[in-house]
């Protein structure tokens, strides 16, 4: 069985090691959570929630802006618009890049193509309270685990 090594970018020297078999059924059951349209990660909009607006530059090159390869549904409004991209083989949830990122994202700079027009749920998500990507946003200390839904690198 082949086995991946992948280090994170954290302050730790500790490394998590999956196989080819976990990263399979790791994407597998995330294909089957869109299918169910329950890939909406972050659940219903609620519009009491704030717009997260806060500095987060010097975190990317820990977080690599993982935020923008998470997989949610476009509001009806954003689909009607016509600038956000959505995945044709889901309507009408956002595309993904091969890379498993989105369209709209440089991926140079990591920063958004489209930002006055990104989508309600990216103006909303805080990564700072989402535990499947900071383990401490205080400390900077990122969680291993936010990039085994990625495709694997050569
Ligand atoms: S629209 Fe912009 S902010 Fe939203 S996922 Fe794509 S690149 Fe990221």
């Amino acid at each position: 069985m082949d086995e991946d090594k992948i280090n994170s970018e954290d302050n730790t020297d500790e490394e998590i090691v999956i196989s080819e078999e976990e990263r399979a059924y790791i994407r597998k059951m995330l294909e089957k959570l869109i299918d169910l349209g329950m890939a909406a990660v972050y659940g219903d909009e609620d519009d009491s929630e704030e717009f997260a607006v806060f500095d987060h530059e010097g975190r990317k090159d820990r977080c690599k802006a993982v935020c923008c390869s998470f997989v949610f549904a476009l509001t009806k409004e954003e689909v009607e618009k016509g600038i956000v991209k959505w995945n044709p083989k889901r309507p009408y949830f956002i595309a993904r890049d091969e890379d498993g990122y989105c369209p709209h994202l440089n991926r140079e700079t990591l920063k958004c193509k489209i930002w006055d027009d990104r989508p309600l749920r990216c103006r909303k998500y805080d990564c700072r309270k989402d535990p499947n990507v900071w383990v401490d946003w205080e400390k900077g200390i990122i969680n291993k685990d936010a990039f085994l839904h990625l495709p694997k690198k050569d």
